[in-house]
């Protein structure tokens, strides 16, 4: 995902829906001038001192700062062997991996926000081994933006699906590899007898997405799905398909793994973590449900109270009514269990209002 554009068009929507909607809660609503009782992000300081100051508005938990690796002073980076020959590698937002096997190197994955410091790393783990291939997630450039940094490579085998290959193909982003390997059903490959197992499957990218499986270590790579410690990024991990990300959690748990490496956050996640996030995203599935019972009614109701004039409005101020309402709850209930609810809760429930309303 392009997370500037997001944030850019969170601001957008979040600016909009405030000027829009004060209109007609101001008209219809006796209560609005009371305080509210949570904050979604939209008043926060990032001024020392100031009442809103961010470090009173959400904290990281202490659970998710313990967990929290130490990147390297130095070269910028936390690289760690999790696994015999395994290693796991992040910036602090970002994640890679990469297994050192007896006939060369495998990447995942080249966030461009530091493939360029990767080479180094591997080479200071695997000083004698040259890489042999790079398997991409998905085909997202803020994850395999990097891959340039590998160009140089001889006999380098770049794996994609052939549905990213193609988008790739399309895009021509200057620091992605062509793929020189594509696949499009479960596909398998082995390099100095381990093995790496690849799925399609649809939980994030418009076109397709890999889980990524090594049986041996017990370790599985789906990128941009949880966070660990966290709640998910904006509109869960903004995904394209609200009903694919939930159907996630059932398809990663049937997986036999030790870690998972979901793309983001300096920290490595457990099963224990896919449960967690498993249940938030239940939980704000089941309270938008709720909340929109009678979603028809109200809108008629408040189409009705603006004289049928601003169909649009009406629609925009029913679905706020429900966001605000599910977000209230759902930061009721996981403040203290999940860092940043506080922050992303809003755009959860919105993300399955809008998937609500067309499915
Ligand atoms: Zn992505």
């Amino acid at each position: 995902m392009k997370t500037f554009e997001f944030f850019a068009s969170a601001v957008f929507w979040v600016g909009l829906s405030a000027v829009v909607l004060q209109a007609v809660y101001s008209k219809s609503n006796a209560d609005e001038a009371a305080p509210l009782q949570f904050n979604t992000g939209d008043d926060v300081s990032f001024s020392s001192g100031a009442p809103n100051y961010f470090e009173a508005f959400a904290p990281e938990l202490p659970e998710m700062l313990a967990r929290m690796p130490q990147v390297d002073a130095e070269t910028g980076l936390y690289v760690s062997e999790i696994k015999p020959g395994l290693f796991y590698v992040t910036e602090g937002v970002y994640q890679s991996a990469f297994l050192v096997t007896d006939d060369g190197v495998i990447v995942f994955d080249a966030p461009p926000s530091f493939a360029h410091k990767l080479p180094d790393a591997i080479r200071q783990h695997a000083p004698d081994k040259s890489i042999r291939y790079l398997v991409y997630s998905h085909g997202h450039s803020d994850h395999i933006g990097g891959a340039s940094v590998f160009g140089d490579i001889d006999a380098l085998e770049v794996v994609a699906h052939g549905d990213v290959a193609h988008s790739i193909a399309i895009a021509k982003h200057p620091g992605i590899l062509a793929a020189t390997e594509t696949y499009n059903a479960p596909h398998s490959f082995s390099l100095g007898g381990e093995t790496v197992e690849l799925t399609p499957a649809s939980f994030h990218a418009e076109d397709v997405d890999t889980i990524i499986y090594l049986p041996k270590q017990k370790f599985v790579l789906a990128v941009d799905t949880i966070t660990p410690g966290e709640v998910p990024f904006m509109n869960f991990g903004a995904t394209s398909d609200v009903g694919a990300y939930m159907a996630f959690f059932d398809m990663i748990l049937e997986y036999e793994f030790d870690h998972i490496l979901s793309g983001h956050v300096s920290v490595l996640g457990t099963r224990e973590d896919v449960i967690i996030a498993r249940d938030y995203a239940n939980d704000v599935w089941q309270t938008v449900g709720a909340g929109m019972a009678d979603f028809f009614d109200r809108f008629n109701s408040t189409f009705a109270d603006i004289g049928h004039k601003n169909a649009n409005l009406a629609y925009r101020a029913t679905i706020e009514a429900v966001r605000r309402d599910c977000a209230r709850q759902i930061i009721d209930r996981w403040t203290g269990k999940l860092s940043v609810v506080e922050v992303w809760a809003d755009s959860h429930c919105e993300a399955v209002i809008l998937y609500k309303i067309m499915h």
